[in-house]
């Protein structure tokens, strides 16, 4: 196609509101615009990547027997009132009303409607295991948008359901997924990381989240050079570190006034204590599901240590939107809690929950709940115990592998895909049930499976880039071959460009000619920010049909014939369209 027809803008500047690599290059390259906030549109190149990675979400969804169908963005609340999720998704869910005041959303995923339409259409164990999927736009009114397609509110998603007998039934359908999950970004292009993972708003018990190594990634994994352990930071488990010893005397609970200690830091100095010596009092209120105040809760750590909020949430049966830092002050008129000097003894009217670790410690040091004062000697079950004893310590980088306790490794990725086995989260409240040879009726188990397929496009930018613009993976390119023509008005090199042109498409190559009335300085930036994997260059010797090839990737071009730069190109193309092709990956 010639580039003077084609609706391309590219950018010089970078956008003011874009620090990531894969947001300014997708902008600056024109293939997506920005409508509002967190809202973006595919422009003709940004629509050829997304499609293709479709194409390649779907090969790979078909091959696994799962079958593609369409359903609504609008979806009516009254099935996520049966599932128990209206109240508890929170403000992210984006909530309209029709003109008789009924109540809908834009679905923000849709294991309500996949499990409806299960729930009506099967009914005998005949016609299970199934498991359908869709390509469809979700809604999230995420807090903050950014990133560009990375965290949008208006995104594409991939989301299949798998409907099972049993749970060995999922456990099946669970793995191929999962293998399906690591074919498709493996033909993206992509280095990933599946890793062990939370399972957040969407519930049940098993998860993996696919992650895209990038150190720009919001997504923190934990992972063990010794062992194949690998999780997400929120879901890694931090053991705790063996109690003291059974001889250990417990000595007498003492106050002290510890004058302006109000870290943990400071009274440790003060008292000449190592810090796990220390507890250490987080504070935080809870909400409903209609967001309004319902409680509050004083969680005790070791003082070295760091809480992690979804631990508790988990614990506390909330969704990590309902637990927020306490109004610190509201807090002690009703509890007793006193800023910086809180502890666990004579705290009331609020749920009291200790770290696993520090109940087996003895002679701790904790907030006395007196101004510039602590307790020295602070013994669980002797001086005060807890609602419930939770591990929710904050696994850190060098912390003891869960696993084989070797030192772990931290590193930043971006969460392309996440794989669930929600078991009969939704069957059983939705009543998705069948009935067995016996005529007994069961509940129907099942799995959820998402791909972010517009943030997967980021995701392959972020991995994929130099100072001067993207460097298509040849499976996802929005087209294989950029012919740039240095004099346009020259009608030799017109005319061998138009051949080159010809002869490509031929081979089924998808070849762009740059026959603008630009400089040529200004359509080789354009042609190395477009990121078009190979470059054949038409200049002064296209009268003795001699051309300039480049690949993308490398420095080095190198003068051929025509004949024979697409001959290469045609080569280069084969050979890497086969290498990311479903047979390629069929083994993994
Ligand atoms: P995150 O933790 O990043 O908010 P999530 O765990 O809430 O994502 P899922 O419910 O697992 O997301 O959705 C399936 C996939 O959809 C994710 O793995 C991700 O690739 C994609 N996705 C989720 N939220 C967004 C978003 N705001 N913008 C673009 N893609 C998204
Ligand atoms: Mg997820």
């Amino acid at each position: 196609m010639k580039m003077s027809k084609m609706y391309i803008r590219t950018l010089r500047e970078t956008p003011a509101e874009a620090v990531l690599p894969s947001h300014i290059l997708m902008i600056r390259t024109g293939m997506i615009r920005k409508l509002v906030s967190g809202v973006y549109g595919y422009m003709p190149l940004g629509k050829r990547v997304l499609d293709k990675v479709e194409k390649i979400v779907k090969e790979e969804m078909d091959a696994t027997g799962a079958q593609e169908i369409l359903m609504s963005a609008l979806q009516p609340a009254e099935l996520w009132q049966e599932s128990g999720r209206w109240g508890a998704y929170g403000p992210e869910m984006w909530r309209v009303k029709d003109r008789n005041e009924r109540e809908f959303c834009l679905g923000p995923t849709h294991e309500e409607i996949f499990t409806d339409i299960i729930r009506t259409g099967v009914s005998s164990y005949r016609q299970l295991p199934v498991t359908l999927y869709q390509i469809q736009t979700k809604y999230r009114d995420e807090a903050r948008p950014r990133f560009g397609l990375m965290r949008s509110r208006e995104f594409i998603m991939k989301d299949a359901y798998s409907f099972d007998r049993d749970e060995e039934g999922l456990d099946e359908s669970y793995k191929t997924m999962y293998d399906a999950y690591t074919r498709v970004f493996t033909r993206c292009g992509l280095k990933f990381r599946p890793v062990e993972a939370d399972t957040g708003a969407i519930g049940g018990n098993g998860s993996h989240e696919f992650t895209a190594l990038a150190e720009n990634g919001e997504s923190s994994i934990v992972y063990c050079e010794h062992c194949d352990m690998a999780a997400t930071d929120e879901r890694a488990e931090l053991r705790d570190d063996p109690p003291s010893s059974e001889s250990e005397a417990m000595l007498p609970l003492e106050e002290v006034e510890t004058p302006g200690t109000k870290t943990i830091e400071a009274v440790a100095d003060y008292l000449k204590l190592d810090k796990k010596q220390t507890i250490k009092a987080l504070l935080y209120e809870t909400y409903d599901d209609e967001g309004t105040l319902s409680g509050y809760v004083a969680a005790f750590i070791r003082g070295d240590r760091e809480a992690n909020v979804i631990k508790l949430a988990n614990a506390l049966g909330i969704q990590e939107h309902q637990i927020a830092f306490a109004d610190e002050e509201k807090m002690s008129v009703l509890t007793g809690c006193v800023g910086g000097f809180t502890g666990p003894i004579g705290l009331k009217n609020c749920r009291i929950i200790a770290d696993s670790e520090i109940v087996g410690l003895k002679n701790l040091c904790a907030g006395a709940n007196h101004s510039d004062h602590h307790y020295i000697n602070v013994n669980y079950g002797r001086d005060y115990t807890a609602d419930m004893v939770v591990n929710f310590k904050m696994i850190q980088e060098g912390d003891p592998c869960p696993v084989c306790g070797q030192p772990v490794k931290f590193t930043r990725g971006i969460e392309v895909g996440q794989v669930f086995k929600l078991g009969t989260k939704y069957s059983h409240p939705m009543h998705a049930v069948y009935k067995d040879e016996n005529m007994k009726e069961h509940d129907i188990v099942m799995g959820c499976y998402g791909i972010g397929v517009s943030r997967t496009m980021a995701a392959v930018v972020e991995q994929y880039h130099d100072d001067d613009g993207i460097i298509w993976p040849v499976s996802v390119a929005p087209y294989h071959v950029i012919i740039t023509v240095m004099k346009t008005k020259d009608e030799t090199q017109m005319q061998l460009a138009e051949k080159i042109e010809r002869e490509c498409a031929a081979q089924g190559i998808e070849v762009m000619l740059d026959d603008r009335d630009e400089r040529p300085g200004v359509k080789f930036k354009d042609a190395d920010l477009l990121g078009i994997p190979v470059r054949i260059t038409v200049g002064r010797k296209a009268g003795d049909g001699i051309v300039e090839y480049k690949l993308r990737k490398d420095a080095d071009k190198t003068e051929l014939s025509a004949e024979d730069a697409v001959k290469n190109a045609s080569e280069y193309i084969k050979g890497e369209l086969a290498r990311y092709s479903h047979e390629a990956v069929a083994d993994l």
